[in-house]
């Protein structure tokens, strides 16, 4: 039994309810996942593992860009193209500031509305809550969830803010980068690394008096890429532009992702990519878990505060406390 509603359910129902796409299962089941107390983390487990043979079904796509380049405008227009196409469309968000300010810039819940509204749609905002293991550790299993929901598409938005972003890049197949038009942006995604972790480039709000910026855009970063990318490699990220306002080249993006995937299918880069994941996941799992474990560990917590002090002040060398620590924490 589990504590995430009004009524107690058993792992069982939620089970059933997720696989039939039961759209108030799915939500309780994400709550589930996303709960940070120990009764509920086990039976999120459970249900994961339970759900697992029925995941890993979809295409999952990974969207980042600075605030305010038009991620939730772009996820909208893509999945209202995709649930035209067809699809079933699950959207994720990652958003650290959520965890940081109690508030969440991607859970505001206006956005989207189109797409919130359609049928074919499943969007779930951010956490708003900080979480064991990191905000992504549970957006992952989440996502895993609407897999099992028969999303036959997920998109993972998350704000360009340092690890978030290498963390949804470890949760997908494709990521795409969000830039804008104009000088300088192209060279701030460089300096940040976020280039580096592109499958594909989408210059947004390329209409209009931008358009000729856009151009320009496209062209600088084709040439950053150039260099930042394996001249022997498979797949070499192309640039491509949208306006996600007046929701134009959308379906080149979607062309060009399914592009990619036929081409890393085809080098058997995509279960590869899948696999190293789903052990970078296990470990993010374990690093979590001990960190937790040590931190609520009684004979730590009573050293804590002095060696806290003491390395403040520069009395005790960072690893000498580090050592003391985890000696304290390994005595049997
Ligand atoms: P996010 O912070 O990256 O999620 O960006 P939003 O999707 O909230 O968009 C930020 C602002 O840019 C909003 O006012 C959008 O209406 C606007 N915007 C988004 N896409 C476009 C576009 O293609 N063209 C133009 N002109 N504005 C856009």
């Amino acid at each position: 039994m589990t504590g995430t509603g009004p009524r107690n359910i058993s792992i069982d129902e939620l089970k059933k309810g997720v696989l039939t796409a039961d759209r108030t299962a799915l939500a309780r089941a994400i709550t589930l996942v996303e709960s940070t107390r120990g009764d509920d983390q086990a039976a999120a487990e459970e249900l994961v593992e339970a759900l697992l043979p029925e995941t890993g079904k979809s295409i999952r796509i990974g969207v980042t860009g600075i605030p305010g380049v038009g991620k939730s405008t772009f996820v909208e227009a893509l999945g209202l193209y995709l649930a035209g196409e067809g699809r079933r469309v699950g959207v994720l968000a990652v958003d650290p500031s959520s965890v940081r300010t109690g508030g969440s810039i991607l859970g505001d819940k206006t956005r989207m509305s189109e797409l919130a509204a359609h049928k074919a749609a499943f969007i779930r905002p951010s956490p708003a809550s900080g979480q064991l293991g990191g905000v992504a550790a549970h957006s992952r299993e989440a996502l895993l969830l609407l897999e099992a929901a028969g999303h036959d598409v997920i998109l993972v938005e998350t704000v360009g803010a340092g690890q978030s972003e290498t963390d949804v890049a470890s949760m997908v197949d494709c990521f795409l980068v969000l830039q804008l038009p104009g000088a300088g942006d192209e060279l701030q995604g460089i300096k940040k690394g976020v280039l580096e972790l592109a499958d594909i480039v989408v210059v947004n709000k390329a209409e209009g008096e931008n358009k000729k910026r856009a151009t320009l855009a496209v062209r600088d970063l084709q040439a950053a890429l150039q260099i930042i990318t394996d001249s022997e490699a498979a797949w070499r990220p192309p640039v491509l532009m949208v306006s996600a306002l007046e929701r134009t080249g959308i379906a080149e993006v979607w062309n060009k992702v399914l592009e990619f995937e036929k081409t890393a299918k085809n080098n058997d880069l995509w279960d590869k990519k899948r696999a190293g994941q789903n052990i970078f996941w296990m470990w993010a799992a374990i690093e979590a878990s001990l960190s937790a474990d040590f931190k609520s560990n009684k004979r730590v917590k009573s050293r804590l505060e002095t060696l806290n002090k003491g390395v403040r002040m520069g009395d005790v060398s960072a690893l000498r406390a580090a050592q003391l620590l985890l000696a304290d924490y390994l005595k049997k």
